[in-house]
């Protein structure tokens, strides 16, 4: 097939990428699974020069590093959902609105409720999945129930507007806000969701209150402001774990006692998609995706690239790259140039990615900590890390602006 004059033009737009492959019907198939940060970005980057099939289950994007602001009422929903076939359109990739079932990787087929595919190379971005089973051993009325009430609302798939309704629907009594152990997706958004919920109790002068529970060290930063802000609103408990939690009688038993809580947002264990479990491609000792720390491709499967917040330990100096989006954007691009190559044949020294991540710290005054992860290859061939931490008290539109231009890349110039 010849390439549409539309992709010729939008060679010329995606200059950053590896120069176009053999053309025609020999074109390589590439299957990206997931239209999150990751998927969307290594769909766009490999666009040129293959025939890029995506395939995604939700029948729109969600913004997730919106969804808090849309629940604090500081984003409408026009920036919070965006159309998937319309940035398939744009940057010249088919896509495919089905869940995938299964990937056989020794045939390299898919079965998918739209139909079986096949592969020559395919990115595996399916994002993180979460397991409420381990709160309630495996008892699936608890789940479901959970799943109701409580449930983190912290996959594409999840309802923030049925998230908006249980905060709206809180007026009174405890409220209890559990994190799961790091690793996990976006480390400073459970925080931030800590921060609207206390904002929430102190501007509406609800007889309330806010437990966090945190089985991980304190992040000193948001430590700090539940102090000094809503030292009345919030108890924050660091180092602490949830033991127990009977959802029907709405008690959690943690280290230190017992704890009755009107509503909850309860965030469960994490891991890889579990399409990455399933297809044998997580790590034996961990519930990551085990892959190459530079270029991504699956341990032990060089047709399989693995992007995104799935993706494990990647350096013993500091375990995981950050789940965050401009993280696993920038993990699609690196597994997409890395593709290019080796279809062309040549070697490729892979980019580093690196992270920025806004989170409001208060609302009003609009606070924010900002926090930059980069990244060097020492001498050794280990990868190290650098996180710098500010917070700003004058924003100014500037996270407003890192977002449109994250969303303007995946998705479309008018995106944003
Ligand atoms: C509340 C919140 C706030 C955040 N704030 C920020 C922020 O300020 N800055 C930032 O950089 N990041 C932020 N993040 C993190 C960011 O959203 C994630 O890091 C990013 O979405 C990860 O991209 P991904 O491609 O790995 O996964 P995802 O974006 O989750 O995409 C995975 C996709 O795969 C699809 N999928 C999975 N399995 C299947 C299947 N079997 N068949 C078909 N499709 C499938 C899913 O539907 C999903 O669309 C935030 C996250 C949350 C929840």
């Amino acid at each position: 097939m010849n390439p549409t004059r539309r992709q010729l033009l939008l060679g010329s737009a995606t200059a950053l990428c590896a120069p176009s492959l053999v053309l025609g019907a020999t074109r390589p198939r590439v299957v990206v699974i997931g239209g999150g940060w990751g998927g969307l970005a290594a769909a766009r980057a490999l666009a040129d020069s293959c025939n890029v099939l995506l395939v995604e289950r939700n029948p729109r994007f969600v913004a997730l590093p919106l969804g808090n602001r849309w629940l604090a009422g500081r984003a409408g929903s026009s920036r919070l959902y965006h159309d998937y076939a319309a940035a398939a359109r744009h940057y010249g990739y088919r896509h495919l609105a089905a869940d995938v079932q299964a990937i056989d990787r020794a045939s390299r087929r898919i079965s998918t409720s739209g139909g079986a595919l096949t592969y020559d190379w395919l990115v595996l971005a399916s994002g993180i999945s979460e397991d409420p089973g381990a709160l309630f051993a495996c008892d699936a009325a608890a789940v479901r129930h959970y799943q109701t009430h409580f449930a983190s609302t912290y996959s594409a798939g999840a309802s923030l507007e049925a998230l908006q309704q249980r905060l709206q629907g809180f007026t009174e009594g405890e409220f209890l806000l559990t994190l799961p152990l790091a690793p996990y997706r976006c480390p400073p958004a459970p925080y931030e969701r800590a921060v609207i919920i206390a904002h929430a109790i102190r501007s509406r002068q609800l007889k309330a209150h806010l437990t966090v529970v945190d089985p991980n060290p304190p992040w000193p930063a948001y430590q700090r402001i539940f102090a000094e802000r809503f030292r009345q609103q919030v108890s924050y408990l660091p180092n602490t774990r949830l033991r127990q939690l009977d959802p029907y009688r709405q008690v959690a038993t943690l280290d230190i006692d017992e704890l009755r809580f009107a509503a909850a947002i309860v965030m469960p264990p994490q891991g890889a998609g579990s399409l990455c479990r399933e297809s044998g491609l997580t790590a034996a000792d961990s519930a990551w995706a085990a892959t190459d720390p530079r270029h991504f491709a699956a341990i032990g499967d060089e047709r399989v690239f693995i992007v995104g917040d799935s993706v494990g330990s990647v350096s013993p100096l500091f375990g995981h790259y950050p789940k965050t989006g401009q993280m696993a954007a920038n993990m699609g691009r690196i597994a997409a140039a890395e593709i290019l190559a080796r279809i062309a044949g040549r070697s490729n020294e892979p980019a580093l990615p690196d992270s920025t991540c806004y989170a409001y710290v208060d609302l009003e005054p609009a606070e924010f900590v900002r926090i930059d992860t980069r990244y060097r290859l020492r001498g050794d061939g280990l990868l190290a890390q650098t996180i710098n931490q500010q917070r700003n008290p004058y924003p100014n539109g500037e996270d407003e602006i890192w977002l449109a231009g994250q969303l303007q890349e995946l998705l479309d110039p008018a995106a944003s």
